[in-house]
């Protein structure tokens, strides 16, 4: 895809059958315009955060993909908020409440972005094990824009409570072109 830039899009849910909830959402996003859908991560179970002030919930579903895309960042980040809007999501001020679907973008090619609306790479990235380590399997040797390898983060990361448990039809990695592991 002339002029396309390479996206990483963080998908979560923990509510109304999780994994369909991440399926239907890869097949929106490979249908957004100008752009597509290039490969998948596989789907991990992840217990939700406990803290104070978080709500006990259900564990979810979290996957990352990768899109080939000609959309601006912001109005990728539209985009990926009206995908979570056709999905139900309710922002009802419960921070890190149970979702529907989060769609989070994490990287944007090697641009930096800071805006009010908009933080990329994504604040949090380096830290979220159910972030790292779904990137990690898509792309080993994925560089930040401005924090070095990837890889890096990850030995200080704990990947235990992460559970692999398949992956998403047609995005199987060798699907996508992917090496095998
Ligand atoms: P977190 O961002 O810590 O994962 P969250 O995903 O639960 O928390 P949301 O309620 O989904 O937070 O998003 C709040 C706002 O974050 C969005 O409306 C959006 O404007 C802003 N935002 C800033 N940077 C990003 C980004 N990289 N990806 C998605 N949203 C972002
Ligand atoms: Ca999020
Ligand atoms: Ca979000």
């Amino acid at each position: 895809m002339a002029g396309a830039v390479t996206a990483y899009i963080g998908l979560g849910s923990n509510l109304d059958d999780p994994r369909a909830q991440v399926e239907q959402a890869v097949a929106r996003l490979d249908r957004l315009g100008g752009s597509r859908v290039a490969a998948v991560s596989a789907l991990y179970r992840n217990p939700a955060l406990q803290a104070p002030g978080v709500p006990e919930q259900p564990a979810f579903i979290n996957a990352v993909a990768q899109l080939r895309t000609r959309l601006a960042p912001l109005a990728l980040l539209d985009a990926l908020l009206g995908i979570e809007a056709a999905q139900q999501r309710r922002r009802d001020g419960v921070r890190w409440g149970p979702r529907t679907l989060d769609l989070d973008l994490l990287l944007y090619g090697r641009r930096q972005v800071a805006e009010p609306r908009l933080q990329v790479p994504h604040p949090e990235l380096t830290r979220r094990p159910f972030v790292v380590f779904p990137l990690l399997e898509l792309s080993p040797r994925l560089e930040l824009p401005g924090g070095g390898p990837l890889s890096g983060y990850a030995a200080g990361l704990d990947a235990g409570a992460l559970e692999r448990v398949g992956t998403v039809p047609g995005f199987d990695g060798a699907a996508a072109g992917l090496p095998a592991p």
